[in-house]
């Protein structure tokens, strides 16, 4: 199931015990086989061909780079079925590589292209967009600002003042169709305000909650309404910059809506028959998320049993 998600069947492997031995790491840096793929602003570097794909560099035109001293260190990502060690790295001007390589090579937004590129592509963009971007924002120990260094290439620093371990975080998040009968609940949050277009209710778990206690107090704080049935369906990982959106649908036990008006501009129930045209884009007064999001496959789960 939860292969239908954007940014999921990543298929590298991460190489877990290699990444305790740094020198090991610094020799696959050297390896010939070594991939590498560049970001400019968390947007990854995509080749053209007959189909859009990762833009990876051989180790060659990674190392002809770093004559312009731009680069981060790159951090690894893991093996590919080929055995290839594959990293990621950020550029900090950006450098026009379609004529230097010869390549059809351009930077995009990674949210624009994860809809175009393999499904397994998607994935290694999510763990390297997240990565790189936490590697970027991280740079001081939060405990006593001393500055820090990294190690297991790029999933852990460490303080050499203190000793603190620091580790990439993911945020989970709870995001549930609630439903009664023929009809389920769509917000429309303050962020997202175009012409009808509506999505799950969705929020931030708290510390010391369960994905259900999240799921009930979320639905009660945005709608005003109670949670009886939770079942868990899918998650899907959401570079933006690093969330675990976990899927639930949840059976509310009664009907009348209370709008959170901080958050929400709207939330309302919407009739099955005009889910399901919206699910076809052919709704005058809904428009629902697309498939690259994880709320499209919750509300076409329920839509259609
Ligand atoms: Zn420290």
């Amino acid at each position: 199931m939860n292969k239908i998600h954007t940014f999921t069947g990543n298929n590298l492997n991460r190489g877990d015990s290699i990444r305790y031995d740094e020198k090991k790491l610094d020799k696959l840096l050297q390896s010939i086989k070594a991939k590498f793929l560049p970001f400019y602003e968390l947007n990854p570097l995509i080749e053209y061909t007959e189909t859009p794909k990762l833009g990876w560099l051989s180790n060659t035109e990674f190392s002809d780079m770093k004559e312009f001293k731009i680069i981060t260190k790159p951090i690894f990502l893991g093996f590919d079925e080929n055995e290839s060690p594959n990293f990621a790295f950020s550029i900090n001007k950006k450098i026009d590589l379609k004529k230097k390589l010869k390549r059809n090579l351009v930077h995009i937004d990674s949210r624009e292209i994860a809809t175009e590129i393999s499904q397994h592509e998607t994935g290694i963009l999510a763990q390297a967009k997240s990565n790189i971007e936490w590697n970027k924002k991280n740079k001081f120990c939060s405990s006593c600002s001393n500055e820090l260094k990294s190690f297991r290439g790029g999933i852990m620093k460490k303080c050499l003042k203190c000793s603190m371990e620091h580790f990439p975080r993911t945020d989970p998040v709870v995001i549930m169709l609630v439903y009664k009968d023929e009809k389920c609940v769509l917000g429309q949050t303050r962020i997202r305000q175009r012409n009808g277009f509506y999505s799950c209710l969705a929020g931030f778990m708290d510390q010391g909650e369960s994905i259900e206690e999240a799921v009930r107090r979320e639905v009660q704080e945005e709608s005003g309404l109670d949670v009886g049935k939770i079942q868990y369906h899918s998650s899907q990982p959401w570079p933006f910059p690093s969330s675990l959106m976990i899927g639930c649908h949840a059976e509310a036990i009664n009907e009348k809506i209370i709008i959170d008006k901080n958050e929400m501009t709207d939330v309302k129930w919407f009739p099955k028959e005009e889910v399901i045209l919206a699910l076809k884009n052919k709704s005058k007064i809904l428009n629902i998320p697309g498939t690259v999001a994880i709320a499209h496959h919750l509300i076409k789960a329920w839509a259609h049993n």
